[in-house]
């Protein structure tokens, strides 16, 4: 009984400072995305992949935008299609693109990560998936050891589309389950079966994959926590190596399909906290290991090791080991990092395929990083990985001085006293602070964020 007062105290005390009501970003860049402005254009992306020093190893995402079917929850940059021609189209248009990247990129340039993502990457035929990894190979081939890991939709693949992901060199893969509860996938739009989950990572795992990422919800219409506790051991049966448990953000302001899922079936912000404790702490029994806000993973999984030895990062898939400093995004709406900024690629489709047939990047907006933003940034990065910032990295590393990391911690110790701890070494989150990570690294955010729908903070 001591220990649920204790609780109760606790949350009513995250509750008074915003917890449940408030809305920050993921902080999956700094600046975030809606802060990016038309000031980078596709002759600033040419110049800094120019830029990028001979034999180095970078990262690539490659962005295909579209389902067969639109789910209701999903908030993600996709079209509906189920015409061929358009996809067929779509993978010429990104062939050009990958042509123009040739052309800037050293040869001596390789490939240490590599992701499709989408959309339903998975609706690409095999034929379509050989010919998209031959055109990137012949850009920029995959260093040894490389990582290539694909968005794999069970309900979107088969043997032959598998077998040429294996054959291109696939050798990790992520799945969307959300959750295995029929009534919740009837309220959100998505129908998976548990059958059909396990028959996509049996047929993985026969292949050889030898790393499985799962991404599940909390929050979702209907979730109580006997269903999210029986989603979670369900999911444990399929031994996942790494788990995402994100929130579901109900935004259909911003994706409005969202709006036929009625607001008044979703849980409470302070239900959504129990959802993801009742989760958190099936993954814990099993034997994961907590990374960060809201991934899980096996203690010999390389996030979890990455995350133990302080080299767990933030990228636009939400943590990652990877610390490559350029990441080229290929494909509608796709962002690229480079040290001296952020390039995003036209949103619409139709607007993407026009500027790459005009013989040009395809960028639209990005940000130009200022030394001040990288020191900001970083810090940021460094709450939502490590839970601290070591003030010794950034003075070392970003040129800051002890008067300016003291006068940058002072809005998170005044708004957070009671959650974050500042020595001569820097400033740290107390493990009951967790749940406010994203709020207290809004404290080192220099943006507006006033207007930008960004989600729910738990
Ligand atoms: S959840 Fe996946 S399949 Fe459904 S709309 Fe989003 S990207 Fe497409």
């Amino acid at each position: 009984m001591a220990s649920n007062i204790g609780i109760m105290d606790r949350s009513d005390q995250l509750s008074r400072l915003g917890l449940f009501d408030s809305r920050v970003p993921r902080y999956t860049s700094y600046p975030t995305a809606p802060q990016f402005t038309p000031g980078v254009s596709a002759d600033e992306m040419a110049a800094w992949i120019e830029a990028i020093p001979d034999r180095s190893e970078i990262s690539v995402y490659v962005h295909v935008p579209f389902c067969r079917r639109l789910c209701w929850f999903c908030a993600c940059r996709t079209q509906g299609t189920r015409n061929p021609a358009t996809v067929r189209a779509y993978l010429e248009t990104l062939k050009s693109e990958i042509g123009h990247l040739r052309q800037f990129l050293d040869p001596s340039v390789r490939i240490a990560r590599l992701h499709w993502g989408g959309g339903t990457p998975t609706l690409l035929t095999p034929e379509m998936i050989a010919d998209l990894a031959g055109a990137i190979a012949d850009a920029a081939p995959l260093a040894d050891g490389a990582e290539f890991s694909v968005e794999i939709d069970p309900n979107e693949i088969d043997d032959a589309r598998l077998d040429a992901l294996v054959a291109a060199g696939m050798n990790r893969a992520s799945i969307g389950i959300q959750d295995f509860d029929p009534e919740i996938q009837a309220a959100i739009g998505r129908l998976q079966s548990y059958d059909v989950t396990r028959h996509a990572v049996d047929a993985l795992r026969a292949r050889g994959i030898a790393s499985l990422n799962a991404d599940i919800l909390y929050g979702l219409p209907h979730q109580t926590r006997p269903r999210i506790a029986e989603s979670v051991q369900r999911l444990l049966s399929l031994n996942p190596d790494r788990v995402a448990l994100y929130g579901y953000a109900h935004v259909p302001w911003m994706a409005r399909r969202q709006a036929i899922i009625p607001a008044e079936s979703l849980p409470t912000p302070s239900e959504r906290l129990e959802l993801f404790r009742t989760a958190r702490e099936l993954f814990l029994w099993d034997g994961y290991e907590e990374i960060g806000i809201d991934h899980f993973a096996r203690p010999e999984d390389g996030m979890a090791r990455a995350a133990r030895e302080g080299r767990l990062r933030r990228n636009f898939q939400g943590y990652t080991e990877d610390t490559a400093p350029v990441l080229v995004g290929l494909g509608a709406s796709a962002i690229s990092r480079f040290p001296q900024g952020y390039a995003q690629n036209a949103s619409s489709t139709g607007d993407y395929t026009k500027r790459i047939r005009a013989g040009m990047f395809a960028t639209a907006r990005g940000h130009v990083l200022s030394r001040g933003d990288r020191l900001r940034g970083r810090m940021i990065e460094a709450l939502m990985c490590d839970f601290r910032i070591d003030s010794a990295e950034m003075v070392e590393c970003h040129g800051a001085t002890q008067a300016q990391l003291s006068e940058l911690y002072r809005e998170a110790v005044a708004r957070f006293a009671d959650f974050v701890t500042v020595t001569p070494d820097g400033l740290s989150i107390r493990p009951e602070g967790r749940p406010l990570a994203r709020m207290i690294a809004r404290c080192f955010d220099a943006y507006d964020l006033a207007s930008t729908g960004h989600s729910s903070a738990v």
